[in-house]
């Protein structure tokens, strides 16, 4: 494995560093530097400037998409995306994509890889239902197959999913339905793929403890899908489902961006007096904490490129992704934690719309604070979704240690 800098890497980094520059748009980085949610059309004109460029999906494969950089080159890009704050593009198109390089046909990879790509459909995900979280295999979401009138095969689909992350924007959404209730409860699970502007599909808002709305709860009555939508075997979701977990939970790491988070933490730090009236991060207790989250970092770096290396020479994600997704929430999370204390009273929870014009609006309220109760609350998720960490721990104690 060679993860050295070489000099072409740093013209690289020079390189994508002006690009982003010139090209994120300037109303999407005033919202995203105080917190603030981005809607559909924000997130998806990043998207689209992202895909005209060719620098969507690197690490997917040249024909679909991939840019066919080295690992240390993805590493930078991320590292460039991150510095700048930049936004994730839609929903889903790191899990679904891959799903569909990998297992879809090549009707299914014309009709949805393309348009995903390019910004043209949105996902959302249904897996977690209200009896089936971490164990999602007991999921009871049921897919009865049936010949329509017109001599074709479908699927009856019937249940509730919920925390639907943005299914409010979704034109479509990847769901695992109970094919079969009487085999071994992860050999009666398929994948499909579902309209979300189909008869008996409907989303209802779930209002988290940070004011915003991203999660849903998604109730599936009756719905009618073509057997054409289902990616892979009947029964045989269940491969697929773990399939893309693994690129999920890779994502969920968030090392640049919290590489990023401390930079800004200092900085913060560096304005706000201690007790004592000096700069807060001069405050050993402080700062001792800052240097400790710093170094578990570091460590998480290594083991995020040792991944990326892994990749690139032809292995997708195995158990090392929980690793990533443990740590790197537990990072993401004690950022927010000490950001909040440096925010002291000022970043104390606000009512929604408060203050009325959002940013800087209200001079009480100085820009480093404004959001930092609600986005600490906003993180508290990142142990939860993706398979909680309490979960991945149980994985990694079967898949690396052999327990
Ligand atoms: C903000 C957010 C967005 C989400 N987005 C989506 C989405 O878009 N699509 C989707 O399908 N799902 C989504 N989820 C759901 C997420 O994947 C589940 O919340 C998660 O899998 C945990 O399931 P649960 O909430 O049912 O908790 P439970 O499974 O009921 O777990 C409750 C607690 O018990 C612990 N626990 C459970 N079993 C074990 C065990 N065997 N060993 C040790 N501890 C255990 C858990 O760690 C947790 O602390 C989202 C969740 C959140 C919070």
């Amino acid at each position: 494995m060679d993860l050295s800098f070489l000099p072409e890497h740093a013209d690289f980094r020079a390189e994508v560093r002006t690009w982003i520059e010139a090209n994120f748009p300037q109303a999407i980085r005033d919202k995203q530097a105080t917190g603030e949610n981005l809607n559909k059309q924000e997130i998806l004109s990043w998207h689209k400037v992202l895909y005209k460029k060719g620098w969507l999906t690197p690490s997917w494969p040249v024909e679909y998409g991939g840019t066919g950089w080295d690992a240390v080159r993805r590493y930078i890009w991320s590292e460039e995306l991150a510095r700048a704050n930049t936004c994730q593009p839609s929903f889903g198109l790191g899990m679904i994509g891959p799903v569909l390089y990998t297992f879809g046909t090549s009707e299914q990879k014309a009709k949805f890889l393309t348009p995903t790509v390019a910004g043209d459909i949105w996902w959302c995900q249904g897996y977690s239902e209200p009896g089936a979280g971490s164990d999602l295999a007991g999921l009871s979401t049921r897919a009865e197959r049936f010949t329509g009138e017109d001599g074709r095969d479908y699927y009856r689909v019937t249940g509730q999913k919920t925390w639907t992350t943005q299914g409010q924007y979704a034109d479509w959404g990847f769901f695992l339905v109970r094919t079969d209730p009487t085999a071994r409860k992860q050999e009666g699970i398929t994948f499909l793929l579902i309209d979300m502007t189909s008869p008996g599909v409907s989303v209802r808002p779930i209002i988290t403890i940070d004011g915003g709305h991203e999660v849903n709860d998604t109730f599936l009555d009756n719905v009618i899908v073509p057997v054409e939508n289902r990616i892979g075997e009947e029964n045989k979701g269940w491969t697929v489902a773990k399939f893309l977990l693994g690129h999920e939970r890779t994502g969920i790491a968030g090392v640049a961006r919290s590489k990023r988070g401390i930079e800004r933490l200092r900085e913060i730090a560096a304005r706000v007096p201690a007790d004592d009236g000096a700069p807060l991060i001069r405050d050993p207790d402080f700062r001792r904490k800052v240097v400790e989250l710093e170094l578990d970092l570091a460590a998480l770096e290594y083991t995020e490129l040792r991944t990326l290396a892994g990749e690139s020479s032809g292995r997708g994600p195995g158990p090392e992704a929980s690793l990533l997704k443990v740590k790197g929430t537990e990072v993401g999370q004690r950022l927010t934690e000490l950001t909040l204390e440096a925010a002291g009273v000022q970043g104390q929870p606000y009512f929604r719309g408060f203050p009325a014009q959002g940013g800087n609006a209200d001079p009480i309220v100085p820009d480093f604070a404004f959001k930092a109760a609600p986005v600490y609350f906003n993180m508290r998720k990142t142990s939860i979704f993706g398979g909680s960490n309490e979960i991945q721990r149980n994985i990694m104690a079967k898949a690396v240690l052999g327990l």
